[in-house]
């Protein structure tokens, strides 16, 4: 059988956090009553004219220069003509073949373009509230239309569902950074849909591809992704070919749904806006762009390795994954020099990464996790008993130290306690205390077993089966 391999291209919308829309005044605010932010240009009034939102171009700069990509000293914006309920003009104001950005680079991955334009309007369908008797009913709010969007296209660079779902979290990242987006893909300020198709190795032009729409969780990026390469690669083995389709992905069922084929594609007929004057970007709005720069993903993991000693690999995971990077920064200045930073380094990177959903509000304050970390350093409570402790801080917040006050957590060493849960131990299984007497030392597990299940895991592993050694050679 030929062997296959994935190749993903990502086209990315990031909401860009201006005070008002991309051509006109209104301040789209999230969660707002729906048609309370709108005005005559972005509810597409016969007669009403656009205005280039000039923050919003600062902002494309910003990302232009961040993605490493040649800056166009000229650009122009071209109407995207289709008919849609939340497209009130009938036509969406995007760039095209002039865009502000473009080329690029970021993480292994080309960029192919980065271009500014406004959102459509937000459709919220319902069946409850259906005017018209016995059929569902959509509303439409405008609130979001005419809202400023960067969407950045890569070029397909990417081989496979981990390495889009890493990649788009440095994008993130990158964003975030940058000041210019809320970044969140709940809320949508962060979309992502993922181009894909298959080709056999060593095969150098393009199979035909899919496109999966609007996926609002880094996870269901992954999950979808993978879902579609396996789809693809049972059609293709079986004898079948792929065509060319925008489907969506439901994370629930795992089940990708044709939304349109090529056949339906639009043609938008797409032709520069005779309302707007082309964006002229002067050397003094490029040197204010390059000036507002901040410390860069990349940059900021060489920082890491070289003022906390991280290896390579630590350092790029905490710092490509912005919420990781923080809370890492934050929790070790708690802890302050002299403390250990590996370690707080490896938590974050292992016990909190994989409980905390990235860009989730679901997770561990910098002081708190300081806190736990200090009580295991200071040898106060066992790692079992710390990941314990993690799980409930991240579900309901408060003082790891409290918890182990009011659970009675501490851990237990070398005193009377741990010696007599041994006793009892080697008591309750005289035939494996036996054969550890006699130097076999499999037999020291379900020893150790049970006195871990005695004190609930406040015990070091390594003192109890010293303990046990010790006392069995005595016996
Ligand atoms: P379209 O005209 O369908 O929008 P584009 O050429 O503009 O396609 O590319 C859109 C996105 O799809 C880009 O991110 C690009 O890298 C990606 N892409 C294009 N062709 C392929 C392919 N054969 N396999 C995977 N991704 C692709
Ligand atoms: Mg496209
Ligand atoms: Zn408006």
């Amino acid at each position: 059988m030929i062997e296959l391999e994935p190749v993903i291209g990502l086209e990315i919308h990031v909401q860009l956090a201006t005070r008002t829309k991309m051509f006109c005044g209104c301040e789209p605010v999230f969660g707002e009553d729906p048609n309370t932010r709108t005005c005559p240009v972005c509810l597409g009034l016969p007669g009403a004219l656009p205005v280039i939102n000039e923050r919003a171009v600062d902002f494309g700069l910003r990302l232009g220069l961040a993605l490493g990509c040649e800056l166009a000293d000229r650009s122009i914006f071209h109407r995207k003509n289709y008919f849609y309920a939340d497209l009130p003009k009938g036509y969406q104001i995007s760039q095209f073949d002039e865009p502000l950005c473009s080329g690029g680079f970021l993480d292994g991955v080309r960029i192919h373009r980065v271009h500014l334009e406004e959102d459509a309007a937000k459709l919220v369908h319902s069946s409850a509230s259906g005017r018209i008797q016995g059929a569902d009913s959509s509303v439409v709010d405008f609130n979001r239309g005419g809202t400023p969007l960067a969407e950045i296209v890569t070029e397909p660079d990417i081989g496979s569902a981990a390495q889009a779902r890493e990649w788009l979290s440095l994008l993130r990242t990158t964003v975030k950074s940058l000041g210019i987006s809320d970044v969140s893909m709940e809320e949508g300020s962060l979309r992502c849909d993922a181009n894909i198709s298959l080709r056999p190795v060593g095969e150098t032009t393009l199979g035909t591809k899919t496109e999966l729409k609007n996926m609002n969780s880094f996870r269901f990026v992954e999950k979808g992704i993978e879902a579609e390469i396996e789809r693809q690669r049972e059609l293709i083995q079986s004898g079948g070919t792929v065509v060319q389709e925008t489907l969506h992905f439901d994370p629930r069922s795992g089940s990708l749904t044709a939304l349109r084929s090529k056949e339906e594609a639009h043609d938008y007929r797409y032709f520069p806006e005779p309302d707007l004057l082309p964006v002229a970007v002067g050397p003094e709005m490029i040197k204010a762009a390059q000036d507002s720069l901040p410390e860069l993903p990349a940059a900021r993991a060489s920082r890491y390795e070289d003022d906390f000693g991280l290896t390579a690999e630590l350092a790029q995971r905490l710092a490509f994954n912005g919420d990781l990077g923080d809370l890492f920064e934050a929790t070790a200045a708690i802890r302050g020099a002299g403390s250990d930073a590996k370690l707080v380094a490896t938590w974050v990177n292992g016990e909190v990464s994989s409980r905390v959903e990235e860009g989730s509000d679901q997770t561990v304050e910098p002081e708190a996790l300081a806190e736990l970390l200090g009580l295991l350093e200071d040898d106060k409570i066992t790692t079992a008993a710390a990941r314990g402790i993690l799980d409930t801080v991240i579900e309901q917040g408060g003082s790891p130290a409290a918890l182990v006050e009011s659970q009675g957590l501490e851990k237990v060493g070398g005193g009377d306690e741990l010696s007599a849960a041994v006793d009892a131990a080697i008591a309750s299984d005289p035939e494996a205390a036996a054969k550890v007497a006699a130097g076999e030392q499999k037999a020291l597990g379900p020893l150790v077993g049970l006195v871990m299940k005695a004190t609930q895991g406040r015990a070091d592993g390594g003192e109890v089966r010293a303990l046990i050694i010790s006392k069995l050679a005595g016996s």
